[in-house]
């Protein structure tokens, strides 16, 4: 039986720790701020900028909400951030995605002052994780970082398979595993023999956006299989990207959708807010 890797007990654990990191940052006079930005009305968007605000609240961190509406111009989104950049109190600035159309989100991503960027996504960041210097790293990949660690499970040395190379999860996801001495595959739609590359890996981690698409064709007896994928079905329960029933009992770990990586996205937000990047 493959143990079944509890995302949302060690994203509990993390948000405790720090939880007690902020304590100890306002007995010295410090304090954190994050200003989240939502434009237009995507249910969507709205559930996940209150999951981070309930967050920001449990921890201690004081957070901003500015809600606008659908028709914003790019001027004036450009105009917040701007203030908020020159704004000493705020510590982080998040720009919630995806913009309503009409909105440029490559510029809105570059307006933000890389040492604010607690969603890891300026160029500066993403250049920073792959040069080895520090910098805010994108939450997802780094929430699967801390899962695996968390488990016990070595990354160094290990065959480590990526589905994916999104900007916000593959990519990084594979400079992370690197980083963490993995040896690194990156596999993408024009992959060839998809299931024969992954059977290579120790490590499989899959990003790639379809449902259930990975069986148990794609394991190698005793992976450890890390699912990022996150759909919504037809009966309105959940599903990743593996077929988690087939593949359960090829693998030696495994995350459940939901319930895996999921919640150490905002986990992993909140270590950004918190642990600032200020060169
Ligand atoms: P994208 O759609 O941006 O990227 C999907 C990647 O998968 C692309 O690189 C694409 O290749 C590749 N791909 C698509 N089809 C195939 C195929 N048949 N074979 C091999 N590779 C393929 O998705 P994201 O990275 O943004 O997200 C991936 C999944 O993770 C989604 O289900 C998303 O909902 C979920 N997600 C979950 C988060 C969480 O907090 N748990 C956070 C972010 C995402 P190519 O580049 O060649 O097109």
């Amino acid at each position: 039986m493959a143990e079944r890797i509890d995302g949302k007990a060690i994203s509990l654990q993390i948000k405790d720790e720090l939880k007690k990191q902020l304590e100890e940052i306002r007995a010295q006079g410090g304090k954190r701020c994050l200003a989240v930005i939502l434009v237009g009305e995507d249910p969507a968007s709205k559930v996940y900028v209150g999951n981070k605000k309930k967050a920001c609240e449990y921890i201690g961190i004081e957070s901003r909400s500015y809600e606008l509406p659908a028709e914003t111009s790019q001027e004036e989104l450009l105009a917040l951030i701007d203030k908020l950049n020159k704004d000493s109190e705020v510590d982080g600035i998040l720009v919630q995605l995806p913009l309503p159309a009409g909105l440029d989100e490559r510029q809105v991503i570059r307006a933000i002052a890389p040492e604010k960027d607690v969603d890891g996504f300026h160029p500066v960041n993403v250049g920073s994780l792959l040069i080895g210097e520090p910098g805010y790293v994108s939450c997802t990949p780094a929430g699967v970082i801390q899962l695996l660690k968390r488990s016990g499970i070595e990354i160094a040395g290990k065959e480590c398979v990526v589905v994916g190379r999104s900007n916000i999860v593959g990519k990084p996801m594979a400079a992370l595993l690197l980083r963490e001495n993995g040896t690194v595959t990156v596999c993408h739609s024009r992959t060839k023999n998809l299931a024969e590359v992954c059977r290579r890996a120790d490590i499989l981690v899959v990003a790639v956006g379809k449902p259930r698409m990975i069986d148990a064709s794609y394991i190698k007896e005793g992976a450890v299989v890390i699912d990022v994928g996150i759909h919504r079905m037809e009966n309105g329960k959940l599903c990743g990207d593996v077929d988690f029933d087939a593949v359960e009992p090829h693998c030696s770990a495994i995350t459940p959708v939901p319930g895996g990586v999921g919640p150490m996205t905002i986990a992993m937000l909140m270590n950004n807010c918190v642990n600032r990047v200020t060169e």
